[in-house]
């Protein structure tokens, strides 16, 4: 390993060009906006961009993560999926070709009131369900005509995004109707899909799909997709052993108490690294191709693991994995109570990223 804490999340870029495939193989038909905001759910943006080259465009949620892809070289289409957040971003959306979601009547007034004349490529959100951004369905007439009066001419998309495709088929039935009812009034390019609606909806893809936990090769869904395969392996290593008696207890607040003599591997990985500190004893590690219980709570650079089951088989050095190839991340997020969204890009800055 580089550094000289042994830690680091491996970036496996055979992973991400190969996820990309499947999407495709799930959506043949469609252009693929692979999302890349959060800093490429924490793999690192550019390289995730360099990696997906053959998508079709990339999503991001905001301006400056579509300036620094513009900045690196990147000329693919790039969509803001939340829109600009000012009116002052409108010009810097121009001079870097960006294109945008437009969600609210404000956005559709600051265009209104613009001294812009180039054309613009807006993605018009449709409120389908999400309640969160996008205009009802009641109001399209009304958006349709102030796109219409606008000062510079639109290449117009249709976009909206599903709420629960992963878990609920009759909400996302639902958001389909209203999506359909809307989209057959418009003779534009359309999207719906994220990783669910790709894996789980074929009726959802339209003209373009909008994959991005896939790509990454973690669950959008609790159906494991055959052929993905995971794009980050966070690994570390076992930095200390110790031999406790029976009825004794590690870490913070003695929250794990050894039932038998046991012998506690210290690896170098904590909450400081972004490994959760929600994470509850039990949650596996894997060591030697073999998944071990952690023992104790999780600090902010270290973690405990309990190796007695393997106490002649581990020494000083050996490579522990947190998840990844062979421990789906997925699985910790289960045992924390979240998802491995938020897991992947949680972890932190200080944690060097290897390409392998
Ligand atoms: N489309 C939009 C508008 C999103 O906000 C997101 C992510 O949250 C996605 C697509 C990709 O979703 P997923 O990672 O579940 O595929």
């Amino acid at each position: 390993m580089t550094a000289y804490r042994p830690i680091q999340a491996r970036i496996h870029l055979n992973a991400l060009r190969n996820n990309l495939k499947v999407v495709k193989t799930f959506a043949p038909k469609s252009k693929v906006l692979a999302i890349i905001k959060s800093n490429g759910y924490g793999h690192g943006a550019e390289r995730v961009a360099r990696e997906l080259a053959e998508a079709d465009g990339y999503g991001v949620a905001s301006i400056d993560e579509a300036i620094f892809l513009r900045q690196k070289g990147f000329l693919h289409p790039i969509v803001i999926l939340e829109g600009l957040f000012s009116e002052a971003e409108l010009d810097l959306a121009i001079q870097h070709r960006l294109e945008f979601a437009v969600h609210n009547w404000e956005q559709l007034n600051w265009l209104k009131t613009s001294h812009v004349t180039t054309p613009l490529t807006i993605w018009l959100k449709l409120d389908t369900g999400m309640h969160r951004l996008g205009f009802d369905e009641r109001d399209m007439e009304r958006v349709l005509t102030a796109i219409d009066r606008l000062p510079m001419s639109i290449h117009l998309n249709l976009m909206s995004h599903f709420a629960s495709a992963d878990t609920s088929d009759d909400f996302t039935q639902k958001q389909l109707s209203i999506f359909n009812r809307v989209a057959q009034t418009l003779n534009c390019p359309k999207s719906l899909a994220n990783s669910a609606g790709v894996q789980r909806y074929p009726q959802s893809h339209f003209d373009w799909v909008r994959p991005g936990i896939m790509l990454y090769g973690a669950c959008a869904t609790d159906e494991m997709v055959p052929g993905l395969q995971p794009a980050m392996t966070l690994a570390s290593e076992i930095t200390s052993l110790k031999w406790i008696e029976a009825g004794e207890t590690v870490g913070y607040g003695q929250t794990w108490r050894a039932e038998r003599r046991s012998l506690v591997a210290v690896v170098a990985a904590g909450y400081g690294d972004g490994y959760p500190r929600c994470a509850p004893a039990g949650t596996p590690v894997l060591i030697h191709g073999q998944r071990l219980p952690m023992a104790g709570r999780v600090s902010m650079d270290m973690l405990t693991v309990d190796v007695t089951d393997m106490a002649d088989h581990v020494a000083l050095g050996d490579e522990v994995i947190l998840w990844g190839q062979g421990l789906p991340v997925d699985v910790i997020a289960q045992a924390c109570g979240t998802i491995g969204y938020e897991l992947l890009c949680d972890v932190t800055q200080r944690v060097p990223r290897v390409e392998v």
